[in-house]
């Protein structure tokens, strides 16, 4: 059985609550006066937040050694995404080692969560979430990334190189 407690005659005085939360506000008010340099705040975007290196920002699908993609389109990363806010288009390669590529891969950014599932569940480091979180851009602008943007946006300097060298793989008998 579920009892009710009817709330004291005291906790419906509301004054006693704006007058708890006014001087809490105060306090911190007086010490950030008193101490500006010992402030927390950052002026973005002159100053920015260092995040670490495990933060999950904008997404990059990484390239070889000869600069081409190293997604093979298997669309795990897509069967995984809770969002489904990616679409990859497979095509046969002309490389008979090669099986699959993609021939568009797209993230609609403005539905991604950025939970990085889909960088755990690609198994040949073909796509990892960058140190980048600025997304902003003017209304009307892309908000859909497609390879160009994911592999080869000026910030990644011509893309970034996957770690799972392909030579060591086919090496190994992978
Ligand atoms: S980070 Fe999460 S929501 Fe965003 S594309 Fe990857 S799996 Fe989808
Ligand atoms: S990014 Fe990785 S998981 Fe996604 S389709 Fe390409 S190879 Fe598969």
């Amino acid at each position: 059985m579920s009892v009710v407690k009817r709330p004291s005659p005291k906790a419906k005085w509301y004054i006693p609550g704006i007058l708890t939360g006014l001087k809490i506000t105060i306090k911190h008010m007086l010490f950030n006066l008193a101490s500006r340099k010992d402030m927390i705040t950052v002026q973005y975007p002159e100053e920015k937040f260092q995040y670490s290196d495990r933060f999950k920002g904008n997404h990059i699908l990484t390239v070889k050694k000869d600069g081409s993609l190293r997604c093979t389109a298997c669309m795990l990363c897509a069967t995984h995404c809770p969002a489904e806010c990616i679409s990859i288009t497979a095509a046969e390669h002309d490389d008979p080692e090669v099986e699959k590529y993609p021939i568009s891969y797209e993230i609609d950014i403005l539905r991604c969560v950025f939970c990085g599932y889909c960088e755990e569940a690609c198994p040949v480091d073909a796509i990892r979430m960058g140190p980048e979180h600025q997304t902003a851009a003017p209304a009307g602008d892309n908000f859909i990334y497609d390879i160009t943007k994911l592999a080869y946006r000026a910030e990644n300097k011509g893309g970034v190189l996957s770690k799972v060298d392909d030579q060591e793989r086919h090496k190994r008998g992978l």
